[in-house]
């Protein structure tokens, strides 16, 4: 689904992320975790196509996308949910969603209805200004944007920031039942290291821009070494 490559990233002249390679499956889950500034976001979005790649290749589904503009890679099967969520606070909730599926598909109310099932709020809130939303909400919001695409691989940038742990695991078992129902792939980024590789099924561990472990998420959460750097363990 997804293959990176030696991929090299820099601001300027200083470079953050070092030949770095890893993978997705189709119907994986997988999670890239790290402290902050290792470079997770930086990562994502040169996925997504908004931070530009100095060396190494990404490939979706076969094909080089590196040197492709991020909405070319919208219409080849990635959606971003970016660090901060960025919802439209001005715009409906609703008015959100349609916009998630404007690039792909203009199918929208099935996949809206699918969407408030997957998180009930968005349809108690659906004529409700986003920006009035709780930073859980909105979080909500976001993923269920860019689920609006079909994204073949969805990609997600530190969902539990901010928000409360009952919250992040309401999202998180979202996530999982999407996964399990529809097959939903996805990459996501998280300091919340426990709760990520308990979502996912593998996991690489970021730190300084480099790959520094990788595995099954379960051989991470009890590695000693990972569990003394990250888990306080
Ligand atoms: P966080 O969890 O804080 O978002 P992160 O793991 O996502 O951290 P990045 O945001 O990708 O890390 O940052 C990686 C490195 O790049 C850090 O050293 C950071 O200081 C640097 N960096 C990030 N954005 C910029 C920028 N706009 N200009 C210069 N350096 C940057």
């Amino acid at each position: 689904m997804l293959k990176v490559e030696g991929l090299t990233a820099a601001y300027g002249r200083i470079e953050v992320l070092h030949d770095l390679s890893l993978y997705v499956e189709p119907g994986e889950i997988v999670a890239i975790v790290g402290a902050n500034g290792a470079g997770k976001t930086t990562l994502m979005k040169a996925i997504a196509g908004i931070h530009p790649v100095a060396a190494g290749t990404i490939t979706v589904g076969g094909e080089d996308v590196t040197r492709r503009p991020a909405h070319e890679r919208v219409t080849r099967g990635l959606a971003l949910v970016p660090e901060g969520r960025q919802v439209f606070g001005p715009l409906s909730v609703a008015d959100n969603l349609a916009l998630g599926a404007y690039r792909a598909h203009g199918d929208v109310s099935a996949d809206r209805e699918e969407m408030e099932a997957l998180f009930p709020i968005l349809a108690q809130r659906r004529r409700q200004a986003a920006g009035s939303l709780s930073g859980g909400q909105q979080q909500m919001l976001a993923i269920a944007r860019a689920l609006m695409s079909r994204p073949r691989l969805l990609l997600l940038d530190e969902p539990s920031m901010g928000l409360a742990p009952i919250v992040t695991r309401e999202i998180f078992e979202a996530l999982a039942g999407r996964h399990r129902s529809a097959g939903l792939t996805v990459l996501l980024v998280e300091q919340n290291i426990s709760a990520a590789l308990k979502l996912a099924s593998r996991g690489y561990v970021l730190e300084t821009g480099r790959v520094v472990a990788e595995g099954r998420s379960e051989d991470l959460l009890t590695d000693p070494a990972i569990q003394r750097a990250y888990l306080g363990g």
